[in-house]
C-alpha cells in the first residue's frame, strides 16, 4: 500500500534511503544527495510518500508540484525488495497523483554513476532531457509527459499527449489551457481552446481555469482576427459529438463572406461544414499555426 508518510515514519524512511543509497558511496566517493535530505521537513510538508508492506516501509519518494510539473525525488527501495516492481508501482502512483491534480509532466533526476537508475527510468517511459553538474553532482535529468486519461478514450487528451497526429502541433500552453488548430472540417484558421485537464463540463472547471478561460478566449479571438481578417469570429462550445459529454473545447472560428455564402450562418454554417467534411491542407495549417504561435509569444 502506498500512502502519505506520517511523522512516525521518518526513522524508517531514513533507514530505507540509507539502505538503498549507501551502496553508491564507493562509486560517488561521497554520500549520495538522497542521504543528506531533511526528511522531517519533507514529511511535515506532506511531500513524502511510502510503500508499506506487512507493516514495513520498503520504499519511499518525495513528490513536489511546481506549475504543471510534478517533481519526483529521492525514490528509494530497500535492497531486499528491489526487482519486485515496487519502484514501478511508485512511479505509477506518482503519475496518478499528477493526473488527478491536472499536472502535465513528471520530472526527476539521478546521478550519472547510478547507471541502474538511469536504465530503470529509461525503461519506465522517461526520456533524458539533459546531463549537467547540479549541486556538485553529475546529474541526468528525465521527463515523462502525463497522459490525462488512458489513451484512446478521449480525442482531446490523445492530441494533447501527442499520441495522435495534430496538424500544426501545439500552438500555445498557458496555466492549464491549450490552444491547437482544429482537427475537424471547420476551415483553415479555426483554433481550439481546451483545458489540459480532462474536464467535460464548464461547471467543473476549477477557479484558476475559470479565470484563465476568459483571458485566453479573448486573446485567441484577437489572434484569429489578426491572422484571418474575418467578418466575424465565432466562439462556440458543444463537445457533444458522440452523444456523451466530451472534453471541453471552445472552437474559435474566423468567418468570412465566402464561408457564409457557401455554408450559411451560425449553427447552420457549422453543420454544413461538417456535412461537407473538407479538411484544411496540413501544410497551410502548419504555416498558420506557426504564425499564431508567434503572436501568442509576442
Ligand atoms: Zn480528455
Amino acid at each position: 500500500m502506498i500512502r502519505d508518510a506520517r511523522v512516525e515514519d521518518v526513522a524508517a524512511i531514513r533507514a530505507c534511503v540509507d539502505a538503498a543509497y549507501s551502496p553508491y558511496i564507493d562509486r560517488l566517493d561521497s554520500k549520495p544527495a538522497a542521504m543528506r535530505v531533511n526528511y522531517d521537513a519533507l514529511v511535515a510538508a506532506g511531500e513524502m510518500h511510502v510503500y508499506e508492506l506487512s507493516g514495513e516501509i520498503v520504499s519511499c519518494m518525495a513528490l513536489h508540484a511546481e506549475g504543471e510539473v510534478l517533481h519526483i525525488g529521492n525514490l528509494a527501495v530497500v535492497p531486499a525488495h528491489q526487482g519486485a516492481g515496487i519502484g514501478s508501482e511508485m512511479l505509477v502512483y506518482a503519475e496518478e497523483v499528477a493526473r488527478s491534480d491536472g499536472l502535465l509532466e513528471l520530472r526527476l533526476f539521478t546521478n550519472e554513476v547510478m547507471i541502474e537508475n538511469v536504465e530503470f527510468y529509461t525503461n519506465s517511459g522517461f526520456f533524458e532531457t539533459e546531463r549537467r553538474v547540479d549541486d556538485g553532482f553529475k546529474r541526468v535529468f528525465f521527463s515523462k509527459p502525463v497522459v490525462p486519461v488512458p489513451v484512446g478514450q478521449c480525442l482531446a487528451c490523445d492530441l494533447a499527449a501527442g499520441v495522435r497526429p495534430l496538424p500544426g502541433g501545439l500552438i500555445h500552453r498557458e496555466q492549464g489551457w491549450l490552444v491547437e488548430h482544429c482537427v475537424g472540417p471547420l476551415g483553415l484558421g479555426t483554433l481550439v481552446v481546451k483545458p489540459a485537464r480532462h474536464v467535460t463540463a464548464v461547471a467543473d472547471l476549477d477557479g484558476d481555469e475559470a479565470v484563465q478561460m476568459g483571458r485566453l478566449l479573448r486573446d485567441t479571438a484577437a489572434i484569429v482576427t489578426e491572422l484571418s481578417e474575418p467578418a466575424q469570429v465565432y466562439v462556440s462550445l458543444w463537445s457533444h459529438e458522440s452523444g456523451e459529454p466530451g472534453h471541453v473545447h471552445f472552437v474559435v472560428q474566423p468567418i468570412d463572406s465566402e464561408a457564409i455564402e457557401r455554408f450559411g450562418r451560425g449553427p447552420d454554417l457549422q453543420a454544413a461544414m461538417f456535412e461537407a467534411n473538407e479538411l484544411p491542407d496540413p501544410g497551410e495549417v502548419a504555416e498558420y499555426a506557426e504564425r499564431a504561435r508567434g503572436l501568442f509569444n509576442g
